[in-house]
């Protein structure tokens, strides 16, 4: 048995603080934390950490690093790792976050990814996180640059990539199409749909192989405004169908989705309304990396309610991801609770409010 990922022999995540490694979902606190500030691309691929991490998967080993990955296979469905090596990339790979600026506070992101949250961690936690600006050093900005004409694969994510119409970002897209490359690429965003790509990246899009748009949507009005906190539906909505209606012969769209406490009662709904405004089927992503918003922590009475609605529903998604509410965090629900609590202060609002229905069900598995 193999288990062989080709995120590890031909991918490179780049996190918003310049980390290296070979996904976004692999477990950090498992993998070292190999800095774009010391490390070229080249000493990342020949770093020990991810020769050994390679030589084991091959081996048919399951390195608690992936768990992520194996609790997706164990629940029949595709993990990153084998959606992944079915693409069949010829070359390399990397997904970028420029930097960490952003307009959202989204409940379920933190200061590493977002300016915006700055401010509020520091209230709440005591914790103290800058702005992230290590794409503005030359020489670490021209080694990506060199790595360009490898790849077919590039994929940009946040903070919030349309924020960043700077001259890295041009320089990069130009960079993919003057080497050649784009031809022969995929160029993957991930927005947050705050910001409508201007006329000039659009046509720079517009010669790449192909485009991937994908929108993160974690509810629909005021849910999802609760949830991406500086987002505002109707805006969001907006870029979403111009995106939709958008007559690009190299475009696909398609909507992320994070299965979290504060989503998973609501699924059937948020689908539902994608199916009714000729969207794709959002994918859904288990949230990794904030334990206590996992969708397990809520009690077992509650997501055996969430789960004979899924078993009862229309969306063939949910009907296969029943197995995700056996999981039982409930050790961390007061943790929830209390982190949930803060922000609600801190920002004036109210999870009770907001999430009647899910509220109402917790109040009663307590009674
Ligand atoms: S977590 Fe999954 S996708 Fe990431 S490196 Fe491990 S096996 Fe590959």
């Amino acid at each position: 048995m193999n288990n062989r990922c080709s995120h590890v022999t031909h991918g490179l995540d780049i996190s918003p603080g310049g980390h290296m490694k070979p996904c976004c979902i692999i477990d950090s606190n498992k993998f070292p934390k190999i800095s774009i500030r010391n490390h070229t691309i080249e000493q990342y691929r020949k770093h020990p950490a991810v020769l050994d991490l390679n030589k084991r998967l091959e081996a048919g080993e399951r390195p608690s690093a992936c768990d992520t990955c194996w609790k997706t296979e164990d629940a029949n469905l595709p993990s990153q790792r084998q959606i992944e090596n079915a693409r069949h990339y010829a070359g390399t790979r990397i997904s970028l976050a420029i930097g960490n600026i952003c307009n959202y506070r989204c409940r379920i992101c933190g200061p590493d990814s977002s300016t915006r949250l700055i401010k509020e961690w520091k209230t709440i936690f005591g914790e103290e996180q800058g702005i992230q600006d290590w794409y503005k050093d030359i020489k670490i900005w021209n080694n990506l640059l060199d790595n360009v004409p490898n790849l077919n694969y590039l994929q940009i994510v946040g903070g919030e990539p349309f924020l960043l119409e700077i001259d890295q970002h041009i320089e990069l897209l130009e960079k993919c199409i003057s080497s050649g490359a784009a031809q022969n690429m995929v160029l993957h965003y991930i927005t947050n749909g705050s910001v409508r790509p201007t006329e000039k990246l659009l046509s720079l899009m517009d010669q790449f192989k192909s485009i991937d748009m994908t929108f993160s949507m974690d509810g629909i009005e005021e849910q999802f405004e609760y949830n991406r906190k500086g987002g505002n539906w109707q805006t969001f909505q907006s870029n979403l169908f111009f995106m939709r209606d958008r007559n690009a012969p190299n475009q696909v769209n398609s909507i992320n989705l994070t299965v979290s406490v504060f989503t998973v009662f609501y699924l059937e709904k948020i689908l539902t309304w994608c199916k009714q405004n000729n969207l794709q089927q959002p994918f859904l992503n288990k949230i990794v990396g904030q334990p206590h918003y996992n969708i397990g922590v809520l009690p077992k009475q509650v997501r055996q309610t969430i789960k004979q609605k899924w078993n009862r529903s229309s969306h063939f998604n949910l009907r296969k991801a029943t197995s995700w509410l056996d999981e039982d965090n409930s050790d961390l629900f007061l943790k929830f609770k209390n982190i949930t609590r803060a922000h609600d202060q801190y920002r004036r609002e109210s999870f009770a409010d907001t999430f009647p229905e899910l509220h109402q069900a917790i109040q009663q598995s307590a009674s």
